[in-house]
């Protein structure tokens, strides 16, 4: 299989390029670091610094502005027993986490040393991403090594994301293995809840939010506010910790499966879904003087780019100063962004702003993250992007 193989091509790069492997550990080299690129064929490429020294095999994509990725600092035959190990070890890292789910990320691309590559495991069912134009040369492998790994009884490839456009992918939704039910049931601690593979947002749920939607459950009471809902996850356990939850989002596609997660959970009757825009419905919450003694603002990301920073950070100001507002004395809110370019300082500064505007004393009483099974790498800044605290009005 010409240019599947290491060995059969190389990519020559800079002394900038080599030195991000080598010293940072970072495992990117960009389009500007490429001397003598390996030909328009995507695939796995042996890599030498510029003087011709190996450093190691990458993931060649030529098109995107990101054109090698790390596998390897060793040469080494990229083959099924490299997919198959890189995967299981994914799985041990899974199994060590001893999580409260039968939903979980098992694959976090580059942080799980496969680049560009999503699996996420919902009960006996895989969804994949294949993210870049050299991880999609290996999607065969991959799912040879998945079916291999966890025996599922199908594998969704919902190959249908934007950022495929800058590796020149199409965009897909296709069952790669087995077969893949419209909606699959999972478990969150001791709430159930459906995920639509095919059509729901990401790979069909936001995994990231787990252990904060539990914590949620946990400081529930009263009357509670679930912003940007979704499929009522953070209700849900809400609900279950005895508040009487709104839940509100945008989507009704997105409502509709709240309802039914709160029924097959016996919540309905603690759980009350509004189609609204949050910005409008906080206005009025407001202006009409309510009060909340648990909110959730988890809203999507604002900034998708860096150009946009400023106007996505007015943005979560304003969502956030407006819930500090309508927060009863002693009330929580847990408030998160999923924007990579809005950095934890960032994220503190805009709380600590809005804070100050809303003239009351707000409490950071702890600081949230992404999920365990969506592991951060510090040499891999963009591993980590999910921010989020815990506040108390006094
Ligand atoms: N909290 C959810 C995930 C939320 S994702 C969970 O834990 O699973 C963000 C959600 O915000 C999406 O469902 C989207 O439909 C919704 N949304 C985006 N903009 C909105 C707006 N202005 N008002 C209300 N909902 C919005």
């Amino acid at each position: 299989m010409t240019g599947l193989d290491a060995g059969t091509f190389s990519a020559r790069v800079s002394a900038r390029g080599a030195a991000r492997w080598t010293d940072r550990l970072h495992p990117w080299i960009y389009r500007s670091d490429m001397l003598d690129a390996p030909g328009s064929e995507p695939g796995v490429v042996d890599v030498v610094d510029a003087s011709g020294r190996p450093i190691g095999s990458a993931l060649w994509s030529p098109v995107s502005t990101i054109s090698l990725r790390m596998l390897t600092h060793e040469p080494q035959a990229i083959d099924h027993a490299f997919w198959l190990e890189r995967v299981l070890a994914a799985k041990a890292r899974r199994d060590d986490m001893s999580l409260d789910a039968d939903a979980v990320r098992v694959v976090h691309a580059e942080a799980d040393g496969l680049p560009s590559l999503i699996v996420d495991r919902y009960a006996d069912w895989l969804v994949v991403q294949f993210l870049s134009a050299g991880i999609e040369r290996y999607r065969d492998r991959i799912r040879d090594a998945l079916v291999e790994a966890y025996a599922p009884r199908g594998i969704l490839a919902r190959d249908d994301v934007p950022i495929r456009r800058h590796e020149r992918l199409a965009s897909d939704t296709a069952v790669i293995h087995g077969e893949v039910p419209g909606m699959i049931e999972v478990r969150e601690a001791d709430v159930r809840y459906f995920v639509a593979p095919f059509t729901g947002q990401k790979t069909g749920a936001f995994l990231d939010q787990r252990e904060n939607r539990m914590r949620a459950g946990s400081l529930a009471r009263g009357h509670a506010l679930d912003l940007f809902a979704y499929d009522g996850g953070f209700g849900l356990h809400l609900a279950r910790g005895g508040a009487h939850v709104t839940a509100v989002d945008s989507s009704a596609d997105a409502l509709e499966r709240a309802h039914r997660n709160a029924q097959i959970n016996g919540l309905d009757e603690g759980i009350e879904c509004v189609e609204a825009n949050v910005f409008d419905l906080l206005r009025d919450l407001e202006r009409d003087s309510k009060r909340f003694d648990v909110i959730v603002l988890d809203p999507p990301a604002f900034a998708r780019r860096r150009d946009n920073l400023k106007a996505a950070l007015r943005g979560y100001k304003e969502i956030n100063l407006r819930a500090m507002r309508v927060l009863a004395p002693g009330g929580h809110l847990l408030t998160f962004s999923c924007s990579y370019h809005v950095g934890p300082d960032r994220f503190r500064a805009m709380l600590e702003s809005a804070a100050t505007d809303c003239g009351r004393p707000i409490r950071w009483i702890e600081t949230r993250g992404q999920a365990a099974d969506h592991p951060e790498v510090l040499q891999i800044p963009e591993s980590a992007y999910l921010k989020g605290a815990v506040l108390q009005a006094v």
